[in-house]
Order: C-alpha cells, then sequence, then structure tokens
C-alpha cells in the first residue's frame, strides 16, 4: 500500500476533486440563494448575508481537506513516512544481530530489542519496557542518559553474571532526537585467556626463577667465600647440575606444550598401532624404573589396535603417564600399564579407570568424539601414595602439582598432565584419574580406533 492510498483512506483528497467539489458548493449554493430573494422568500440583505456564510463555508472546506504532501518525486520520504520506516529498519536490523541489541526511544523506552538482549538480562520479553527497569547497570544507564543528550558515542564495560561474565556496551546516538541505539559486546571469552595467558607467564617465570637464583646464588659462593674451599664445590656443582636439569625439563615441557597447543585444531591423519607404541615408549623408560627398583608390566588385549593419531604424540602421553607412575610409586612397587579395545568411547573410559571401590575418579577431559564410536584405551596403574579426592579435578592445570603440599621432595614440572590433556584433545580423546590415598592412582586415556575406511585409504 502507497503512502498516497492511506492518506486517501484517512479522508484527505487530491485537488482536482476537492476544486470540484468547491464549485459545485458556492455555485449550487449562490443559485438557491438567488432564487430565494428572486421569488420574495428571502430578504436582499439575508441573502447577501447567507451568500457570505456559504462562501466562507465552502472555503474553509477547500483549505481542510489539503491532504498531507505526499512523497517528494527525488525519493525522499516526508517526516511521518520516514519514521514509520525507519522503525522498520531498526527491528530489522537489531533482530538480524547475532548479539544483544537494544534501541532506546527518546521517552526511555525499549522500542526494539532481539532475542541475545532477552537471554543477556534473563527475561524473556523487554521490548516496551522502561530501560531502567530492565538494564541494571547504573554505568549503563547514566551513559545512555549522556548520549542521548550530547549525542556523542561512547563505550562502557560491566560485569554481570556472578561477576564472571564481562561485556561492553557500545552506545551510539538513534535516528530519532534523543534516542539510543545499544550494542551489547562479550568479553568474557577475551578476558579469560587474557587472564589465563597473565597466569601462565607468572607460573612460567616463578618455576624458572627458583633454579635460577640456586644456580646463580652458588657461583657467587663460589666465587666468593668458598672461593679456596675445593673440597665443597664438588656438593656445589652436583646441586647446579640438578637445577639447570629442572630448567632444561621445564623449557622443553614449556616448548612441548606450545607446539601441540599450535596444531590442536588439526586433526591427525596417520594410521598407527598402540600397542607398538605403547610398548616402545616403556621400554625406554625401564632404565628409571630399574633405578627406582619399580618392576613395570605392560598386557595387552589385542595385538594390533589401529589409531589415527601422532606416533610421537601418543609416545609422549603414555612416557608422561608411565614416568609419573614410576615417580610417584613408592621404591620396590609395581607399575601396570594395559592397552585395550571397546565397543563404545563410554566403556572405554569405564575400562581406562577401573579401579578398587571407594576410589575417588574424575573425567579430566570429556572426548570430543562420539560416545557411540569403537574406541581404544590405555591405562597406567600403580600401588603408590594416591591422590586425595580433592585434588583430583585440578589435575591438568598447568602447574598444578599435588606434592606442593607434600613437601615437594619429588621433582617435576606440573605440566606432564596438561600435556596428555592437550594430545588427547587433539586426538578427540579423553583423559581421567581414579584414586585411593595409600592405594595408588590409575590414569586412564582413550580415543576412538581408526575405521576400516580409513585404513585402507592409508595401506
Ligand atoms: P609433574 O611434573 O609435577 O609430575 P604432572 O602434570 O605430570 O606434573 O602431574 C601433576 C601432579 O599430579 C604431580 O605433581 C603429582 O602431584 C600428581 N600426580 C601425577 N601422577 C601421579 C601419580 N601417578 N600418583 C600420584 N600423584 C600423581
Amino acid at each position: 500500500m502507497s503512502a498516497s492510498d492511506t492518506h486517501d483512506r484517512q479522508g484527505a483528497r487530491k485537488r482536482p476533486e476537492r476544486v470540484r467539489d468547491f464549485i459545485v458548493l458556492t455555485t449550487g449554493g449562490a443559485g438557491l440563494l438567488t432564487l430565494l430573494v428572486v421569488s420574495g422568500a428571502l430578504g436582499f440583505v439575508e441573502g447577501i448575508m447567507a451568500a457570505i456564510v456559504l462562501f466562507a463555508g465552502a472555503l474553509a472546506y477547500y483549505v481542510g481537506s489539503v491532504p498531507p504532501a505526499p512523497p517528494a518525486e527525488d525519493g525522499r520520504a516526508t517526516a511521518s513516512t520516514q519514521s514509520v520506516a525507519d522503525n522498520t529498519s531498526i527491528q530489522t536490523l537489531v533482530r538480524a544481530l547475532p548479539f544483544p541489541a537494544l534501541y532506546i526511544t527518546p521517552d526511555e523506552r525499549i522500542l526494539v530489542s532481539n532475542r541475545h538482549s532477552g537471554a543477556l538480562f534473563r527475561l524473556n520479553s523487554i521490548e516496551g519496557a522502561l530501560k531502567s527497569v530492565i538494564i541494571r547497570q547504573p554505568d549503563v544507564l547514566s551513559a545512555t542518559d549522556r548520549v542521548a543528550k550530547s549525542g556523542a558515542p561512547e563505550r562502557v564495560e560491566f560485569q554481570t553474571g556472578e561477576g564472571d561474565e564481562l561485556w561492553l556496551a557500545h552506545l551510539t546516538p538513534g535516528p530519532e532526537k534523543k534516542s539510543v541505539f545499544v550494542i551489547f559486546e562479550d568479553r568474557t571469552a577475551v578476558h579469560r585467556a587474557e587472564r589465563a595467558r597473565a597466569d601462565f607467564l607468572a607460573n612460567a617465570s616463578h618455576e624458572l626463577r627458583t633454579p635460577l637464583t640456586a644456580v646463580s646464588g652458588f657461583i657467587e659462593t663460589m666465587l666468593g667465600p668458598a672461593r679456596d674451599d675445593r673440597e665443597s664445590w664438588d656438593g656445589f656443582l652436583e646441586i647446579m647440575h640438578q637445577q639447570t636439569e629442572r630448567m632444561r625439563h621445564l623449557v622443553a615441557d614449556l616448548l612441548s606444550l606450545s607446539r601441540i597447543e599450535f596444531s590442536e585444531h588439526r586433526a591427525p591423519d596417520t594410521i598407527i598401532d598402540l600397542c607398538d607404541v605403547t610398548s616402545r615408549s616403556i621400554l625406554s623408560l625401564q632404565p628409571l624404573a630399574h633405578d627406582k627398583k619399580v618392576h613395570l608390566d605392560f598386557d595387552t588385549q589385542a595385538s594390533d589396535i589401529p589409531i589415527t593419531a601422532s606416533s610421537d604424540e601418543i609416545s609422549q602421553v603414555v612416557q608422561n603417564l608411565v614416568s609419573n607412575a614410576i615417580k610417584y610409586s613408592r621404591d620396590g612397587g609395581r607399575v601396570k600399564v594395559m592397552t585395550g579395545t571397546a565397543p563404545s568411547m563410554s566403556e572405554a573410559g569405564r575400562l581406562a579407570t577401573r579401579f578398587s571401590d571407594g576410589a575417588g575418579r574424575s573425567i579430566l577431559l570429556q572426548p570430543r568424539a562420539s560416545s557411540e564410536a569403537r574406541a581404544a584405551w590405555v591405562r597406567v596403574e600403580d600401588c603408590g601414595e594416591g591422590i586425595a579426592r580433592k585434588h583430583l579435578s585440578r589435575l591438568g592445570e598447568r602447574f598444578y602439582r599435588v606434592d606442593e603440599s607434600r613437601g615437594g621432595e619429588i621433582e617435576g614440572t606440573g605440566l606432564g598432565l596438561a600435556i596428555v590433556k592437550h594430545i588427547m584433545a587433539r586426538h578427540r580423546g579423553g583423559l581421567a584419574v581414579a584414586s585411593k590415598e595409600g592405594e595408588g592412582s590409575v590414569f586412564g586415556v582413550w580415543l576412538p580406533i581408526a575405521d576400516a575406511e580409513s585404513r585402507l585409504t592409508d595401506d
């Protein structure tokens, strides 16, 4: 329906029709009056008075029925059609935006909003409400007042949820005077990543500073007070050697972690045999087990378990888990490594971390692969001291070490399990732990088996 149609419907008339009506009214009325005067029914003076009144009425009709100006020919709309069009395009725009957005009218009501705004303010319907009822953020509210007044855009940061969500409100003036557009940007993930990065840097530098301080302390002693006490040098050199080894491990683990993170979203594409990789990794750890007088067993349910994986990375997973099991075992203890297959990922997760009754259990990484997929698993079991329940869910966080509270007598970087977690994430697999204090721990990983189709392609 065009704008002029609308006007006709509302009683406004076009110019030729108004002229016609005016002429009919004046000539008809004048003729009637003349007849009345000539016939003597009306006096001359009264006739003139009636003619003047008639003419004034016809003129008032002519002027009063002027239609509102039609849209200009060059396409520019008039004020009222413009505002109808504005509201429609604001609605279309705001509703199409993939993040929360609002349009606030000059009378401080929310005229248009989208479903994302409803989710942000935890309300189903917010259109028509006063802005102060919906936006419970004093900083954002006062900014909407300022923008409505000054017309200058502003940005305001605010926290919501239980203080763990960070949002940025972008405010700009709308097309109507004193109206305001507000668009909300979710900065939570960026904020968390920034904080994690800062924490990581602080932790990494702290971990490096400790051995570095020890080494430089011994160097100063050897150059100063103990310069001539050559007999004490062997002891100093031994500690310096340990500390530089610690730094070397830390730097190696940090490099592994960053390399894995870099390739985490690229799925591996080669097919390897899980049993073969596991048995070779275990072989390389025999010297460590021997030093600690730990008996290292390997048992497999199947001789060939094909998985689509990076051989180096799976080998690192097995080495990290098995070296932890040896490290945290009692001298003369036993570490058992097992591999096997399962009809589904969920069953594999269960088999990988089966342990004695009453043990605490925590899934440190939920697999991304479908729970129905056929799966392979590796479990590493030790009879060490075990881990208290309260620590279980935090294992796999970078630099998280349980033995920090045990006095830190066992060397470690606190990055081994974080590396395992990242590698398993890249392989769409899972990682879980079960443990009972005084009895030992089981760490298990599981991932999908390579299907027959991809094996044929690979061959
Ligand atoms: P670390 O280099 O310190 O061993 P990890 O990330 O490999 O770092 O392990 C994190 C922490 O988890 C360790 O510091 C240790 O406290 C605990 N942990 C890991 N594996 C075992 C295990 N088999 N038995 C007991 N505690 C373990």
